[in-house]
């Protein structure tokens, strides 16, 4: 058998997910000069990126621009997308060993974290990431409800996804009609009767997870207002004590952003966002009916945990919140692929570097991870590069070392026509980029960036299938 990795025998990778962290693994494969790869990447749904589409805000365009990057790397001769091909339902995970030497999970992180309070699933109660699926126009979650004749929404958490929910919230109809929102969002948001956003965090402003270009983008919406408490945004000794530490200038910052809201009074704007700190919600409270009145917050403290971080523990004082909505944004949580050994406390597919382990820590032949079914949901786009690259480095060492899979068929044209026999509907990149363009044309006749199609049975006919 010749050298794998060559014209004659090419290296066959498999890529489960298109987001940017497949993108940057495969785009890392591609610029190893003397090796032979074919990189074909399945994803669920016909449109790839992932939460570039379905997770960043649909008001924060020049953050999407990556996908001219991705662009470029789908361009490559050797490089092959199956979109609308889900793996372990329409071709499994065993049959990718029969036809690739190596198979990289990149599936993200598809579902969220709970707050484990009583009334969390009353009617009213969603995850975060529902709505955030929900305004960016995921065919999953294009017919969820949110009731947003309420006027009072709370929104637990503070990092960047909580600022994303809010500030959706918050933007007016113009501010939303000049990004690419799903066409229905923007039309029930239009009619959106929320007057008070409240944005929760369990502990203080110096221990806020979002970042502050985003904080201060709060401070700047059209028609709504955004204060802090005083009392709340003052730090206590512990967390002047972890500034003064750290010197960390952008923690700082934030502080003095935050502490600005506080000092600036409310200008009239006719929706308000208010950032409130050290309160955590303990119980949702509903009517006869089950619906959400209220929300029961108890204040808390920070106090040093062993390894010196500040945690949040209840002073016994509580507080209710008046709301008719609630969304959770406590993080997203990775969900375990059939027959891939997985950590369940931390949601992420077990591996080292991104080599797949077993529970013994002995690698699995073949199988790789990355992003953020490999280290959890954190960092933005651009940590995931870095990342992916670590796991290619690590099979292009086992592929050096001959510790790849041996499919029986590694062959590009057996796959293609296996896939297509299985789901008719694939859709190719080319096919992508018809949507893509079809998309944007839609999108400029209204003067937006893109009218999204948000439905695969709306994509596939508009590729005349
Ligand atoms: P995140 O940054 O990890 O924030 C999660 C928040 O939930 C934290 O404030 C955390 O507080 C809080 N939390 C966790 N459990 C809680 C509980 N039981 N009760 C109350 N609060 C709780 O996660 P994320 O906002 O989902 O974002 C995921 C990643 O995507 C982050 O790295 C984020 O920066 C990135 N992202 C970036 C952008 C952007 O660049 N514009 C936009 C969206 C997302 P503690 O700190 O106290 O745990």
């Amino acid at each position: 058998m010749p050298q794998l990795g060559t014209e004659s025998n090419p290296l066959r990778v498999a890529v489960i997910g298109s987001g940017p962290a497949a993108f940057y693994a495969v785009e890392h494969f591609f610029k190893q000069k003397g090796m032979v790869a074919q990189v074909d990447m399945f994803d669920r749904l016909p449109t790839p990126y992932g939460l570039v589409r379905g997770g960043v805000a649909p008001d924060h365009q020049k953050i999407k621009s990556v996908t001219k990057v991705f662009e470029q790397t789908a361009s490559n001769p050797c490089f092959r997308f199956y979109g609308n091909v889900e793996i372990g339902k329409d071709v499994s995970v065993e049959e990718l060993k029969d036809g690739y030497h190596q198979i990289l999970f990149s599936t993200g992180a598809q579902t969220d974290r709970r707050m484990g309070i009583p009334g969390e699933d009353l009617p009213g109660s969603h995850p975060a990431t529902e709505f955030v699926a929900w305004y960016n126009g995921h065919p999953d979650y294009r017919d969820k409800q949110f009731d947003l004749s309420q006027e009072r929404v709370a929104v637990v958490g503070v990092g960047n996804v909580a600022i994303d929910v809010a500030r959706i919230l918050c933007l007016t109809p113009a501010e939303l009609a000049a990004t690419d929102i799903a066409d229905y969002a923007l039309e029930a948001l239009s009619h959106s009767q929320v007057k008070e956003v409240y944005l929760l965090g369990r502990r203080g402003p110096v221990q806020a997870a979002f970042t502050n270009p985003e904080i201060k983008e709060v401070g700047e919406m059209e028609d709504a207002d955004v204060l802090t408490l005083p009392d709340e945004v003052k730090l206590d000794d512990l967390s002047r004590a972890e500034l003064e530490v750290g010197k960390d200038r952008a923690t700082q910052k934030k502080v003095d952003i935050l502490q600005s809201y506080a000092a600036r009074p409310p200008s009239g704007k006719s929706r308000k966002l208010i950032i409130r700190f050290l309160v955590s919600p303990v119980e949702l409270v509903g009517d006869a009916a089950g619906k959400i009145t209220n929300m029961r917050l108890v204040k808390n403290e920070l106090y040093a945990t062993e390894t010196g971080t500040l945690s949040a523990r209840p002073t016994g004082q509580y507080e209710d919140l008046p709301v008719g909505m609630v969304f959770r944004s406590v993080g997203y949580r990775g969900v375990p692929v059939p027959g891939v050994p997985f950590n369940d406390r931390w949601g992420v597919i077990l591996n080292q570097k991104g080599r797949v382990v077993d529970a013994g820590g002995q690698p699995v032949t073949g199988l790789y991870a990355s992003g953020w079914i490999k280290r959890g949901p954190s960092g933005v786009i651009g940590t995931n590069k870095p990342d992916s690259v670590e796991t290619v480095v690590c099979m292009l060492e086992d592929v050096a070392a001959g510790a790849t899979l041996q499919p029986a068929h590694p062959d590009a044209a057996a796959m293609e026509a296996m896939v297509r026999e299985r789901q008719p509907d694939a859709v190719s990149f080319a096919d992508w980029l018809k949507l893509d363009a079809l998309e944007t044309a839609n999108g400029k006749a209204l003067n937006r960036p893109r009218v999204k199609f948000t439905s695969v049975a709306e994509m596939l006919a508009a590729l005349g299938r």
